[in-house]
């Protein structure tokens, strides 16, 4: 799948250094792709790694920790969520 921006640019060309499988606990898009309300992904829609090593679309796990029923636990192991911040997901 290719997508015209600027002339001809390959924005699918980028992987993260995940398995290609996976897939965000929250909106169970690929992290290939985007969460439910970005559109093209890439550094606008940035993955986050939880100190728990669950993986999230960033806007992802920011709505569910805005949630009453978070209570800034992780979704998927209901341990406390924080981002795992010497990984680099780039
Ligand atoms: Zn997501
Ligand atoms: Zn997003
Ligand atoms: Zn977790």
């Amino acid at each position: 799948m290719q997508i015209k921006l600027n002339g001809c640019y390959a924005i699918y060309s980028w992987h993260w250094d995940i398995p290609e499988d996976e897939v965000c606990g929250i909106c169970r898009v690929s992290f290939d792709g985007t969460c439910t309300t970005c559109k093209y992904p890439g550094d606008e829609c940035p993955l986050v790694i939880g100190e728990c090593q669950h993986a999230f679309h960033m806007h992802c796990i920011w709505k569910w920790l805005e949630t009453e029923t978070a209570k800034g636990l992780c979704p998927m192991c209901r341990q406390p969520f924080t981002m795992d911040k010497d990984k680099d997901v780039n």
